[in-house]
């Protein structure tokens, strides 16, 4: 089996899909293993980190005509079109918001597997990139705002005076906003927070933060996500949340309904009751922002309040994120590539692979998007007409 890593184009990715750690532990599955040159550099690591057998080409061919081609992101379309008919892609692909690259798929006969869609069952857990990713986004989205405050976030008792602790509103108390009340309660800062799923009440509790109730939203709905609120619930849900943000030194926004725009929860009279030099980061950015006033990649100020919508964190932590990432990709590879016939029981070092998939495996079936020409997943067959 070959397998193959190509370098992101995407503007602003940082991250690499494999990490030297890793493809030594796949190497180790006597597969054959391409990374495309200068693939590591945005993480900080050098082609000749990758140590034998792993090998570093700069052939477009080489990298896309593998078996298997692992990304972060989805290769460009011209590139997909390189790629062999029944390969495979296992990467991120956000279809919805990248036909293009759904229709040079089907075009190419490729089978993709999108890593946002492995269902978020026990058995996958160690494949779910979008935790891993959004782990790395919560964590450092709790240091900018620590970082774009002109204020202390613990308390500090010094012989020029007592300093009260910031306040932190988390919203949102998902993979991401729970990393980044864990994140902000590290920092000393006193941290509030708001999920329309009420259940995040007593992990938001068990991390020493605050819960925030709006009398009469509760927004639960299948898989452990949430539904988009009606007009009624929303009003009451921006009413207890202003009054909370007029508190507030920072506001992290972490919002997000699968599928969906982010929802848009904060308004600019709602940053209006914002203290002056507060700030808000806006993990939202990409799907839109959680606030009406943000705008992605920018920092925008409005009175003395900055508006800060950084669209893709885990590049910003891209070392660490890729890692995980690496991680997640290879725990996901040990469902396709498969010791062959008759070679369960022989040693590690002897055992050879081949690709097969197994479309009775749940998590295989639900993460595909494309195979064989068509478009498999129902949601983005949906989201695409
Ligand atoms: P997400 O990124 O889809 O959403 C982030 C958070 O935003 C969610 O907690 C959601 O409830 C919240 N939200 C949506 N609309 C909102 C609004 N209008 N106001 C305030 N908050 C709003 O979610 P996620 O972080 O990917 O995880 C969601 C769920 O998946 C959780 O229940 C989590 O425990 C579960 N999960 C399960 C597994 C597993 O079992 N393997 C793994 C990861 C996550």
């Amino acid at each position: 089996v070959k397998i193959a890593v190509p370098k992101e184009t995407a503007d602003g990715e940082t991250r690499v899909a494999m990490v030297p750690k890793v493809a030594a532990k796949l190497a180790k599955m006597n597969v054959d293993i391409r990374v495309a040159k200068g693939a590591g550099e945005g993480s900080r690591i050098p082609d000749d980190a990758y140590d034998d057998p792993v090998q570093i080409s700069d052939q477009a061919a080489d990298i896309f005509g593998a078996d298997i081609v692992l990304g972060v992101n989805a290769p460009e379309p011209k590139q997909i079109g390189e790629m062999k008919k029944g390969s495979v892609l296992i990467s991120f692909v956000q279809a919805h918001n990248n036909p293009e690259t759904v229709k040079a798929l089907n075009d190419a006969g490729v089978t993709c597997f999108a890593m946002e869609l492995v269902p978020r069952i026990t058995r996958a857990q160690s494949m779910d990139a979008l935790s891993s990713q959004a782990s790395a986004a919560g964590y450092k989205a709790a240091l900018m705002a620590a970082n774009a405050l002109e204020r202390f976030l613990p308390m500090l008792t010094t012989a020029a005076g007592t300093i009260r602790p910031a306040k932190v509103l988390v919203i949102g108390a998902g993979v991401a906003g729970l990393q980044a009340i864990a994140t902000a309660k590290r920092l000393g800062a006193k941290v509030f927070a708001y999920d329309v799923r009420t259940d995040t009440k007593e992990q938001v509790e068990s991390l020493g933060a605050d819960f925030l109730m709006a009398e009469g939203v509760k927004a639960e709905a299948e898989g452990g996500y949430a539904r988009e609120l009606t007009d009624e619930e929303k009003k009451k849900q921006q009413d207890m949340l202003e009054k909370n943000m007029a508190d507030a030194d920072a506001v992290i926004t972490t919002a997000a309904v699968p599928g969906k725009p982010a929802p848009k929860i904060i308004s600019e009279a709602m940053v209006d009751s914002m203290k002056p030099g507060s700030v808000l980061i806006d993990l939202g950015a990409s799907g839109g922002g959680n606030c009406e006033l943000t705008k992605p990649d920018e920092v925008v100020t409005h009175g003395s309040v900055t508006i800060h919508g950084p669209s893709n964190v885990p590049a910003l932590l891209a070392e660490h994120a890729s890692e995980m990432y690496a991680q997640n990709l290879f725990n996901f590879l040990q469902l396709i590539v498969v010791p062959e016939a008759g070679q369960e029981d022989a040693k590690p070092a002897d055992k050879t692979h081949k690709l097969e998939i197994d479309w009775d495996d749940e998590v295989l079936a639900k993460s595909a998007l494309t195979h064989d020409g068509q478009i498999v997943n129902d949601a983005a067959k949906q989201a695409l007409e």
